[in-house]
């Protein structure tokens, strides 16, 4: 309907007019994140949290491999695929993977001649990565199991998609809100596309007590005394010389809190190392090396 205004009127319309569109391109953005919230939670193994994510099983999988060929192309000629340290990553993979609450994750496990870096990753899918520098830490194989635990748990637990998630849904928020030309699908190309955020994005603090409390389960039911988990996370501390910590402890909690965790979940962990000893659970599942 046809009506007569005032040119100042009028501009207040339009100027109302474009603030009502914000609210309304903000209340959508908000139902959609709403939706996405709902229909994107998933529960983590062990702890039982609910937790965001907008990736499925499948995505991640493929965000995996593809952040894995990415990273063992700056690692390239430095592959060690023979010895007793090789062998020794394959068996902490095998024995620990194959007790996991594994999703059917295509396991992975190579280790990096670089004695400088004191690190270890294992991405969406089961892709692991052991530096050496990071062996002279871990002393022994129980000590590997600590770090391997870890970093496996943050896989199962889907800790980089979840924080890519939590990413996307403010970014779309804010950029619905604005012009409303993007949506989900788009963003998700788009962090689809940077594959190796995965391995350079931070954890957050939670993350990671979250990943200590899973992977000292899974070493304790793959029959790793999780008795020496508290004197590994102390070498690592330790390892940094009170200067620039280890690059696998950059993002880590403060020691303290890390050690009150595993002091209060070893009662727990303890049962199921001496249940492990009794009845191994399920058959040793082969993991797939490229020599
Ligand atoms: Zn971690």
């Amino acid at each position: 309907m046809a009506t007569k205004r005032s040119s100042r009127s009028a501009g207040f319309y339009r100027r109302g007019g474009w603030i009502r569109g914000v609210f309304e391109r903000g209340w959508l953005a908000l139902a959609l994140l709403a939706l996405a919230t709902v229909s994107s939670c998933s529960t983590v193994a062990v702890t039982g949290r609910r937790q965001f994510n907008l990736f499925s099983p499948t995505d991640e999988s493929e965000l995996g491999a593809a952040a894995y060929t990415e990273m063992l192309a700056e690692s390239k000629g430095k592959e060690i695929t023979s010895g007793p340290d090789f062998d020794m990553v394959q068996r902490v993979t095998k024995r620990i993977s194959v007790v996991s609450d594994d999703p059917g994750f295509q396991w992975e496990a190579k280790l990096i001649d670089d004695p400088a870096t004191v690190n270890a990753w294992c991405l969406p899918g089961g892709k692991i990565a052991v530096y050496t520098g990071i062996l002279p830490v871990c002393q022994d194989e129980t000590g590997l199991a600590v770090v391997l635990g870890h970093e496996i748990a943050h896989a199962i637990a889907r800790h980089g998609t979840s924080r890519m998630s939590t990413n996307m849904a403010t970014q779309v928020g804010i950029e619905l809100a604005a012009t409303q030309s993007e949506d989900v699908a788009q963003y998700r190309e788009v962090v689809l596309g940077a594959a190796n955020l995965l391995v350079l994005m931070p954890f957050g603090r939670d993350d990671e007590l979250e990943a200590d409390h899973i992977g000292l389960i899974y070493m304790a039911r793959a029959g790793y005394d999780p008795r020496q988990a508290k004197a590994f996370w102390e070498r690592m501390g330790a390892a940094g010389g009170g200067q620039e910590p280890p690059e696998f402890l950059s993002t880590h909690p403060s020691h303290s809190s890390r050690v009150e965790q595993i002091e209060q979940l070893l009662p727990k962990a303890l049962a199921e190392y001496e249940a492990a000893k009794v009845a191994p659970k399920g058959p040793p599942k082969p993991i797939s090396v490229r020599p």
